[in-house]
């Protein structure tokens, strides 16, 4: 994939004329995200069912036609079209059954048909069903005055996949109906990428962990809990290495450590302005890795780049800005690593916003929003309420980002905007 180097971004190369690591757009930031990132997982066979969530390594083939056979789609009476009556009413005299699993045996001659199951095999001869309930049976003998198509209430063989065709591409990632749809090949194991492993602390002297009495001026690490829900929902493995205390030698060995374990790295907390000097320092030694001030609210900070073979994010500290860095760069940014080759994009859906809204161009606010339905069937959304990038609950409350980009200025109540709806995007 890349052949760009880090230390073309670490030294801001001369070829990138807009390259300005103190206001960095967030479309920007991505992109030199994806420029850089060097997806090299492994490939291991495993069982169909733990595929699930994991990215295809290599294209899966059809070893036979889907369906296998010409087959009834219909519950009623298979036969040719030649033997329509083209006035009148059509009587054909019933010669047998064909069940799913248990096909007529049989070959149908002329002003004959077969009573058929839906699923079963078309018998020799028949090239349309009609379905049962508009005919009339008397004495084994059917008629309809209906003219079916030649070829109506039948599947053909092949018709859902082809012997040979490539059914899912290298760098699909496995959802549910993908599992049934390699079932329906009858194939029970498959090539993907190893999972994907992300270590992770927080750092900060003011934290405790879950289960300790909170002391003056501590506070709960919030943060692992959040990036552990996000990283689990991606299906990759997490390495959870707890709190480090701001003590350079302590981060120091965390680093090395997680280097040395994970494909990624993301620490949370210390790359704001103050902290990131001595952030910076200790990166530059380990690895390459740039900070940027991201023009974007919340998560202005955000450090990029590598510690050792990792791949390292490093993110604000506050609770909210985590999530939304995690969203925005990190998340697209796994997906790659995971070997989807181009992950699609998170969709933005167009609602009006209830209240007026407080903004500067120049930056992309990701306002908290509840995306709701009106009486009327409009889509509408309303801001969560207080929007500090400390105050969690918003993100609790919310069920989607309103987005407003680096061109919006003030909205005005009734105006449309665009939101990011949370549910599913991992
Ligand atoms: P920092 O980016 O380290 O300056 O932290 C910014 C703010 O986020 C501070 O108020 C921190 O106490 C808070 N914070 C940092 N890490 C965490 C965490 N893991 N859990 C909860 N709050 C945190
Ligand atoms: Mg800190």
């Amino acid at each position: 994939m890349s052949t760009k180097s880090i230390s073309d971004l670490v030294s801001g190369a001369g070829c990138m004329d807009d390259y300005d690591p103190n206001s960095m757009p967030v479309a920007q930031a991505r992109k030199y995200i994806r420029d850089y990132l060097s997806p090299g997982v492994t490939k291991e066979c495993v069982p169909l069912r733990n595929s699930l969530g994991r990215v295809l390594a290599e294209d899966v083939l059809s070893p036979c036609n889907v369906p296998n056979h010409d087959n009834s789609a219909m519950d009623g009476y298979a036969f040719n079209a030649d033997d329509i009556q083209a006035s009148g009413s059509t009587s054909l005299k019933v010669t047998g059954i064909a069940y799913a699993g248990k096909a007529f045996e049989g070959k149908l001659g002329g002003g004959e048909c077969v009573r058929i199951m839906t699923g079963a095999v078309m018998p020799l001869g028949a090239d349309t069903v009609v379905v049962q309930e508009r005919v009339n049976v008397e004495d084994g003998v059917i008629s309809f005055t209906e003219v079916p198509k030649r070829g109506l209430n039948m599947r053909y063989a092949g018709e859902d996949l082809q012997q040979d065709q490539v059914v899912l591409a290298a760098g699909h990632l496995m959802c549910p109906v993908d599992l049934g749809l390699i079932a329906s090949l009858g194939l029970g194991e498959i090539n993907v990428y190893r999972k994907l492993r992300v270590a992770f602390f927080s750092t900060g002297d003011e934290l405790i962990s879950i289960g300790q009495a909170l002391g003056a001026g501590q506070v709960y690490d919030s943060n692992r809990y959040t990036l552990y829900g996000m990283l689990t929902r991606l299906n990759v493995e997490v390495i959870d290495m707890g709190i480090v205390r701001d003590d350079p030698a302590l981060l120091e060995q965390a680093l090395i450590k997680a280097s040395e374990c994970a494909d990624v790295i993301l620490t949370s907390g210390g790359v704001s302005v103050g902290e990131a000097d001595y952030m910076k320092m200790l990166l530059e030694k380990l690895g390459q890795v740039v900070f940027w001030k991201i023009a974007m609210k919340p998560g202005r900070p955000l450090a990029y780049g590598k510690v050792g073979n990792a791949h390292y994010f490093g993110l604000p500290g506050n609770p909210v800005s985590v999530m939304v860095t995690f969203y925005q760069f990190v998340r697209e940014a796994l997906l790659v690593l995971m070997g989807q080759p181009t992950p699609a994009a998170m969709p933005l859906l167009s609602a009006i916003c209830t209240e007026d809204i407080k903004k500067f161009t120049g930056r992309t606010e990701f306002q908290r929003g509840i995306l709701f339905v009106d009486s009327d069937g409009v889509w509408k959304v309303r801001p969560t309420g207080a929007q500090g990038s400390g105050i969690l609950r918003s993100m609790s409350e919310a069920n989607c980002f309103i987005v407003l980009d680096e061109t919006v200025g003030n909205i005005a109540s009734g105006a449309t905007v665009q939101v990011q709806v949370l549910e599913g995007i991992v």
